[in-house]
């Protein structure tokens, strides 16, 4: 039996992989859009090419879109990661929230088809769970985001990928509240991600997103950018939530907010940098080094039921920066 993976060849997927790889002896498949990305993800593990294994499928806006091949076979539980995160978009519904929502739902029904899988993690989002109206108090895995539909499809393309967020996690939420799945559902939402890059990128321009934000922050050559919450969560911390969200049975059902206890903002990061940094020795960064205390979020019980334990700030940025710097001057 085998462990279906959807985004390895993305920053989170890749991280998830590499946490499948050491933590357990699973076999895994991983669902791929792009042969080429799989191909690339292989080959940087020659050591585990005989537990690992790709499929290629449609991308989620396919109007053919069908799973079922890749869960055909012995799958006997699923960790569902792939979903658009991009905000260079001109059409909210087509190309973030339908994908995220049918994406979901495909694996899902594949995964009833293909009878046999115990259980399915999903990567959901803080942006399923933030309430741009609140003002302060503790997140927890009960709250949702009161976007609506409607306001996704309209509205800017950072509110659209939060309502692609919510609706597809309330899509799995619904088709196992439905019965007869065979399996049972844990969610996982992160908030912001920071920390190393494991999958394969070409180049600085090709980072992922918030990997991106915080290299420029880094780089110090813009205004710096404002972080829009204060929460994160390290990416090797966040794989391990998802390993464990798969192997323990009584996650089972469960909503899971994955944060560090730490808050972070962009002017953080930046000292940090600065301080650890040859090449940003000295500079002088604008800004209240103090994130916005305002709102706290339950990252605890996810550290608690899950068994993780979170990484800092300084750890994540030096990791990540070291890795980018390096390979910027590698060309
Ligand atoms: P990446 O952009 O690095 O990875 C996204 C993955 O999804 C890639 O494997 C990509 O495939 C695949 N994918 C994207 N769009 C489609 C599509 N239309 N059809 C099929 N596959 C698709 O993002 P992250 O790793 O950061 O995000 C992974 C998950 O984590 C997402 O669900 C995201 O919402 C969630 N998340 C991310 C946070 C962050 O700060 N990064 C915070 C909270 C949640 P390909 O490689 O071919 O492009």
């Amino acid at each position: 039996t085998h462990i279906l993976l959807t985004g390895a060849t993305g920053f989170i997927g890749a991280h998830i992989l590499d946490a499948l790889l050491t933590h357990t002896n699973l076999p895994i498949r991983i669902a791929v859009r792009s042969p080429a990305k799989g191909a690339a993800l292989l080959s940087a593990r020659p050591q585990h090419t005989a537990r690992l294994s790709t499929i290629t499928i449609p991308d989620f806006s396919s109007p053919t879109l069908d799973l079922t091949p890749a869960l055909a076979g012995g799958i006997d539980g699923v960790i569902h990661v792939a979903s658009p995160v991009t905000y260079a978009i001109t059409d909210n519904e087509a190309e973030l929230i339908q994908p995220a929502i049918r994406g979901v739902e495909a694996v899902l029904a594949a995964a009833a088809a293909a009878g046999g899988v115990k259980r399915v993690v999903l990567t959901s989002s803080f942006a399923a769970v933030l309430d741009i109206s609140r003002s302060g108090g503790e997140y927890t895995a009960a709250d949702w985001n009161p976007i609506t539909y409607a306001e996704g499809v309209a509205g800017s393309p950072v509110e659209a990928y939060r309502a692609s967020k919510k609706f597809a996690e309330r899509a799995a939420w619904e088709f196992v509240g439905r019965g007869g799945a065979g399996f049972d559902l844990v969610a996982i939402a992160p908030p912001m991600v920071f920390g190393p890059v494991v999958h394969p990128v070409g180049s600085v321009r090709e980072l992922n997103d918030s990997a991106a934000v915080l290299w420029r922050a880094a780089e110090g050559r813009e205004a710096l950018p404002v972080a829009r919450v204060a929460f994160w969560v390290d990416v090797r911390d966040l794989a391990e939530a998802h390993v464990q969200a798969l192997l323990r049975p009584e996650a089972g059902g469960k909503r899971y907010l994955v944060a560090a206890p730490e808050r972070f903002n962009y002017a953080l990061a930046a000292t940090i940098v600065g301080e650890e940094f040859e090449f940003a020795k000295g500079r002088v960064v604008e800004g209240s080094l103090v994130p916005d205390q305002s709102k706290s979020i339950d990252g605890r019980t996810a550290a608690r039921e899950l068994g993780i334990s979170y990484r800092g700030f300084r750890e994540s940025v030096v990791d990540l920066v070291a890795q980018i710097s390096k390979k910027q001057e590698e060309g």
